[in-house]
């Protein structure tokens, strides 16, 4: 297994629940380093390039306007096989089916509104990795 580096959001259900530090420590009791780190207020615009692989699809307005409507915090997380075990961490994209002791199961309101997104492969990593941060802020 490779060390890996994945981009991770904790969405607006998130941070407005004042979730951020216990979506963390999931993070950090799974062996994942929180190398890069900010909160910011995402356009629907910005939005929209980020989710562009999800432009024809029927929610793709929805899901701009919920990742705009409130602070998001981003952040690279680094570790071994991290995009997998990420995604692991985070659970199904629907809470309803997200195993025991995911964040989705945990703290996710709905489909759409499911606290975390996480890369999906390498390829998508660097780049949505570099949509958020420059090399010089990533502090492995
Ligand atoms: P994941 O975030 O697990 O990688 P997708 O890439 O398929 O899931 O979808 C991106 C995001 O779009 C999801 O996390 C969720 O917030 C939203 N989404 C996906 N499918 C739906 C849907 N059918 N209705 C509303 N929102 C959805
Ligand atoms: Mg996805």
């Amino acid at each position: 297994m490779a060390i890996e580096r994945t981009l991770s959001i904790i969405k607006p259900d998130a941070t407005s629940r004042n979730l951020t530090g216990k979506i963390n420590a999931k993070f950090e009791d799974a062996g994942l380093r929180i190398i890069a780190q900010k909160r910011i207020h995402l356009t629907k615009a910005q939005a929209g390039v980020f989710y562009a692989v999800h432009k024809e699809r029927p929610f793709y307005d929805e899901l701009t306007s919920f990742m705009s409507s409130e602070p998001v915090v981003v952040q690279v997380l680094e570790g071994e096989d991290a995009i997998t075990r990420n995604r692991e961490v985070m659970g199904a994209t629907n809470p309803a089916e997200a195993a025991e002791g995911t964040i989705r199961r945990e703290f996710a309101l709905s489909l759409g509104e499911n606290s975390v997104h996480g890369s999906d492969a390498p390829e998508t990593a660097a780049v949505e990795i570099a949509y958020f941060f420059s090399g010089l802020e990533l502090v492995g």
